[in-house]
C-alpha cells in the first residue's frame, strides 16, 4: 500500500510513501504521519491512499504516526480540502493551521474542589448566631442551588476552604473534588436563575430552526435581531435542543476575550460540556482541548474564528455572532478564510443548521438574504419592549461657529447630559475609536507629519509613557523630538484625539467621577477587559470610554447615556466598505443605550452631518442605508455583486515590487469576459513594516460568472502553478480571495 502526502509547505505537490506492515491498519486517509522529506523528517497529512504508484524509483516508507486517534472525520476533512483549494492554499498548510501543532502535548487540567448545598440542617438559627460565617455560606449555596468552586466563596469569607469543611463534617453541605477546564477568559459567572418565556417573535423564529434540526439538513439562516432582541437566549435554546439530539453545536464570537458575557452565559446553562477557543490558548491547552473535543467529552465550542476547524463529529449547529465582523477573516497567514464562509461550507457538508446573527448584518449577507439563499429570521422588537434611544446629532462645525473654539472634543450637550446622568447616578458609555493620545505629531510651520520609518504612516503621540508609537508595526520612538527634521522648528503640535486624551479633559471637567478606559493600550489580557467589565456593571464605574471594543454585546442595565465622540473617524478611508463599517459601528453603539427599563439617550458628534452613513446610522434606518449602499456597490461592481481577490505585492525594493505586479498583470491577459482588473497601484498604506506594497484587484462580475467558477478556474490556472510562482522573495504575492478590505 501506498500513501499520498501532504506537507506544510507551500507547494501544491503531494508526495508518495509506502506504508510498512506494521502501519497498514493505523495510517487511514486524515491522519498525521512523520515521513522523511529531504534530508528532515516533516510532520504531514495522508491525503489519500492506493496500491499502484506511477512514482518510479525506490519509495520512502512512512516513519510513525504523530496521533494515537484518528483526528479528522470525512466531513471536516473534506472541508479542508475545500479551504485548500478555495482559498488557493496548499492542503499540507491549511492542515497545519487547523490542527494542534502535535496532540501529544502533556497537559493535566488542576483539580479544583467544589461544594453544594445539602440541608440547613436541625438548628441554623444557632448556627447563625454562633457561627454566623458558616451561616452565611449556607445561605448562599442554598441560593444558588448548583455545585459552587471553593475559591469563589473567597468574596463571601476570609477561608471557604475551612468553613465548607467544617460544613461538611456537619452534613450540611458536600465537597468534591473535580478536574478543572481550563477557562477561556477567567470570568466564571454565577449561574443565572432566569426563567425564559419566549416571545412570540422569538417562538417563531425558534420553531423553524428547531424545525430545520429534526430534519438534519443543510440549513442556513440570518438572524437580524436588533441588539437585546433576545438572540442569545435563542442561541442557547437551540443549543440545548442539538444536544439533546446528540448532535453538536459551534458558537462563534468575533473575539472571545471582548465577549465573556455570553461565554459565561453559555458555561453556566451548559457547564463543563463547554470548551472555549481561542488565540490566547497556550499550546498545551490547545493540544488538550483538541484531543478532548475529538474524544467527544466537549459538545459545544465557543469560540474565535479558527473554532470552525475544531473537529466536533455530528455536528448539527452552527451560530456565526456579529457576523459582520471583520475579525473573522483571517488576514496571514495563508490560507486567508472568512470563518462565516467556512462556516456556510461546513454546515453543508454535515447537514447543520447554521445561524448568522447579527443586528447589523454585513452587506453580503443581507444581499444573500434577499436573494434566497438565507433563510430570513427578523427580530425586530426588543426584549421586553425596551424602548429605542432618543438621538441627538451635533454638528460639530456649527458648535464651533457658535462657541468660537476650534477643533473642541466635547459639545455643549454631551457635557450637559453627562453632567447629568452622574447627578442621576446613571452611567455612561462613550465612544473613541482611536487609540493613544493623539494621532499625529505635526510640524506648525511646514506641515510635516512625523512618520514610521517603516510603514510610513503617522506616529501617534502616547502620553503613557511619553512616547510615540505606529499602530501598524508597533515601532516606538522615544524621546519624542522636539525639533521639526524638515525645517528644524520648534513648533511642533498634537492634532486629532485619541483616548488617552479624551480621558484627560473628563477627568479635568469631572474630577469626581469614576472612569475607566477600554483599548487596547489597557487590556493586554482578557483578565483586565472583564474586571473593568464587570466593574461597570456593578456599579463601581460611572464612565466607561474606549474604542469599538465597548460598542458592542455588552449588555448594562443602568448605562442610559452612549457619546460617540468623532462618528466621522474611517468614513473616507478609500476602500469600499468604509461607510457600512462606520454605520454598524455607530449603530451597534446606538444600541447600547437604555437597553432595559430606563430609557437612553445618543449623543453623536460629527462634521458631516449629511453625510448619509451618519444621517441614516442617527436615525437607526438601517433599511435605507443598506439599499443606497447596496445600489453603490452594483453600480461599482463590488462585492456583493462580483467576486472580488485582491493580489497582492510586496517587497522591501519598490521597483521590483513594481516590476513583478506589471508583469503579472501582463500575463493575466487571458482574461475571460466579465473580468474586471484594477491596477496594479500602490496600496493605500503603501509602505507597511519596511515593504512596499502595489496590489491588483479582481471582479468578477455575478451575473456573466454565476457561480464564481469561471474566476475560480482562472485562479488555479494563473496562480497556483507555474506561470506565477508564488515565492519570490524581491516581491511576494498574496492572493487574498473575497478581500474584507482593500486598503
Ligand atoms: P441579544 O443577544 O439579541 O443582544 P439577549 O439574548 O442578550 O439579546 O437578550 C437581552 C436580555 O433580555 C438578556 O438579559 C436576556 O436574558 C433577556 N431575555 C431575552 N429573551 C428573554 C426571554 N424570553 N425571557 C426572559 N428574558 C429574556
Ligand atoms: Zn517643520
Ligand atoms: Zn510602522
Amino acid at each position: 500500500m501506498y500513501a499520498e502526502v501532504a506537507f506544510p509547505i507551500s507547494s501544491y505537490q503531494t508526495f508518495t510513501y509506502q506504508i510498512p506492515v506494521d502501519l497498514t491498519d493505523q495510517v487511514r486517509v486524515g491522519v498525521r504521519v512523520k515521513a522523511p522529506l529531504g534530508r528532515r523528517t516533516v510532520q504531514g497529512v495522508v491525503v489519500s491512499l492506493t496500491d499502484k504508484t506511477n512514482f518510479k524509483g525506490k519509495l520512502k516508507n512512512i516513519m510513525a504516526l504523530v496521533d494515537d486517534q484518528l483526528v479528522l472525520d470525512e466531513q471536516l476533512w473534506e472541508l479542508l480540502h475545500w479551504t485548500s483549494r478555495y482559498y488557493l492554499t496548499p492542503l499540507g498548510q491549511v492542515a497545519r493551521m487547523a490542527m494542534p501543532r502535535s496532540l501529544s502535548t502533556r497537559y493535566h487540567p488542576p483539580k479544583c474542589q467544589r461544594v453544594v448545598f445539602k440541608s440547613f440542617g436541625d438548628d441554623f438559627d444557632t448556627l447563625k448566631k454562633g457561627k454566623p460565617a458558616q451561616a452565611r455560606v449556607l445561605e448562599k449555596l442554598s441560593a444558588v442551588k448548583k455545585p459552587v468552586m471553593l475559591a469563589d466563596l473567597n468574596k463571601l469569607v476570609s477561608n471557604p476552604a475551612d468553613i465548607c469543611h467544617k460544613l461538611a463534617v456537619q452534613g450540611l453541605v458536600e465537597i468534591s473534588s473535580e478536574i478543572r477546564y481550563p477557562d477561556a477568559t477567567g470570568f466564571s459567572f454565577d449561574p443565572i436563575e432566569k426563567e425564559i418565556i419566549f416571545s412570540e417573535s422569538q417562538q417563531v423564529i425558534i420553531d423553524k430552526l428547531s424545525n430545520a434540526l429534526l430534519e438534519k439538513q443543510f440549513f442556513p439562516a440570518l438572524l437580524h435581531g436588533v441588539t437585546g432582541s433576545g438572540k442569545t437566549e435563542i442561541y442557547i435554546d437551540l443549543v440545548r435542543q442539538t444536544l439533546e439530539q446528540g448532535r453538536t453545536a459551534i458558537m462563534l464570537l468575533p473575539e472571545i476575550s471582548l465577549t465573556p458575557q455570553i461565554a459565561g452565559r453559555f458555561r453556566a446553562v451548559f457547564g463543563e460540556t463547554v470548551a472555549l477557543w481561542h488565540s490566547k490558548m497556550t499550546s498545551a491547552i490547545r493540544s488538550w482541548t483538541w484531543k478532548q473535543i475529538c474524544g467527544g467529552q466537549y459538545k459545544v465550542v465557543i469560540g474565535a474564528r479558527s473554532a470552525i476547524f475544531t473537529p466536533l463529529r455530528n455536528l448539527g449547529l452552527i451560530v456565526v455572532d456579529e457576523e459582520q465582523e471583520h475579525s473573522y477573516k483571517q488576514e496571514s497567514p495563508d490560507p486567508r478564510y472568512h470563518a462565516r464562509d467556512v462556516a456556510l461550507m461546513r454546515g453543508k457538508l454535515c447537514d447543520s443548521v447554521v445561524v448568522l446573527a447579527s443586528a447589523t448584518p454585513s452587506l453580503e449577507s443581507y444581499y444573500n438574504q434577499i436573494q434566497g439563499k438565507l433563510t430570513y429570521l427578523p427580530l425586530t422588537e426588543r426584549f421586553g419592549g425596551a424602548s429605542y434611544p432618543q438621538v441627538y446629532v451635533v454638528d460639530m462645525n456649527q458648535e464651533q461657529e457658535d462657541t468660537g473654539k476650534m477643533d473642541q472634543v466635547f459639545s455643549g450637550l454631551l457635557l450637559e447630559k453627562i453632567q447629568d446622568r452622574l447627578n442621576k447616578r446613571e452611567q455612561i458609555i462613550l465612544l473613541q475609536n482611536r487609540r493613544g493620545y493623539a494621532p499625529i505629531l505635526r510640524c506648525g510651520d511646514c506641515g510635516e507629519i512625523l512618520m514610521c520609518p517603516n510603514c510610513q504612516l503617522s506616529l501617534t503621540y502616547h502620553s503613557r509613557g511619553d512616547v510615540l508609537q505606529c499602530h501598524f508595526c508597533g515601532h516606538l520612538q522615544r524621546p519624542v523630538p522636539d525639533l521639526c527634521q524638515q525645517c528644524h522648528s520648534v513648533n511642533l503640535r498634537l492634532a486629532g484625539t485619541g483616548t488617552q486624551k479624551v480621558e484627560d479633559i473628563l477627568l479635568d471637567t469631572f474630577p469626581q467621577a469614576r472612569l475607566s478606559r477600554l483599548d487596547l493600550d489597557t487590556t493586554h489580557t482578557g483578565k483586565q477587559l472583564t474586571q473593568t467589565l464587570r466593574k461597570f456593571a456593578s456599579g463601581e464605574i460611572d464612565i466607561l470610554l474606549g474604542t469599538q471594543m465597548i460598542a458592542k454585546g455588552l449588555d448594562f442595565e443602568n448605562a442610559t447615556l452612549v457619546g460617540i465622540i468623532n462618528a466621522d473617524t474611517g468614513l473616507f478611508l478609500p476602500d469600499f466598505r468604509a461607510g457600512e463599517r462606520v454605520f454598524q459601528l455607530i449603530y451597534q453603539a446606538a444600541g447600547r443605550a437604555g437597553r432595559h427599563k430606563k430609557p437612553g439617550e445618543v449623543v453623536i458628534q460629527t462634521y458631516n452631518p449629511e453625510n448619509p452613513v451618519i444621517k441614516h446610522a442617527a436615525r437607526l434606518d438601517l433599511k435605507q442605508y443598506y439599499n443606497i449602499a447596496l445600489s453603490e456597490r452594483r453600480e461599482l461592481n463590488y462585492a456583493p455583486f462580483s467576486w472580488m481577490v485582491r493580489v497582492e505585492f510586496h517587497g522591501a525594493e519598490r521597483q521590483k515590487v513594481e516590476v513583478r505586479a506589471l508583469d503579472c498583470r501582463r500575463q493575466l491577459q487571458a482574461v475571460f469576459p466579465g473580468l474586471e482588473i484594477l491596477g496594479p497601484a500602490p496600496c493605500y498604506r503603501e509602505r507597511l513594516r519596511n515593504n512596499y506594497r502595489f496590489q491588483m484587484v479582481l471582479k468578477a462580475n455575478k451575473t456573466k460568472d454565476v457561480n464564481g467558477r469561471l474566476l475560480h478556474r482562472f485562479l488555479q490556472k494563473n496562480f497556483t502553478g507555474v506561470v506565477i510562482q508564488r515565492k519570490d522573495a524581491k516581491a511576494r504575492m498574496i492572493v487574498d480571495i473575497d478581500p474584507v478590505s482593500i486598503l
